[in-house]
């Protein structure tokens, strides 16, 4: 197990291994302020996606894409994070 690292960003919470569940691509992400980054990134606040753009742009969506969505539906907990 690595170490917990806190988010950075919001420095409210830790940031978790997740994968989408289309393809099990990986992503590190803080449930606080939904920041995104992915495996090869540092996780630093420039380097900081956002949720919503990047479920977006998987989904081929303008603005907001959950609409009946939830999480768990795009994606879910990783154990670990493949690199
Ligand atoms: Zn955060």
């Amino acid at each position: 197990m690595s170490a917990k690292r806190v988010c950075p960003r919001c420095e409210q919470d830790y940031v978790q291994p997740y994968r989408f569940k289309t393809d099990g691509a990986c992503f590190t992400l803080c449930a606080e302020c939904d920041s995104l980054w992915w495996p090869h990134e540092t996780i630093r606040v420039p380097q900081a996606h956002f949720l919503d753009e990047v479920v977006a742009a998987r989904l081929g969506v303008e603005d907001n894409p959950w609409g009946d969505l939830v999480w768990t539906d795009v994606f879910e907990p990783a154990p670990e994070l493949q690199r």
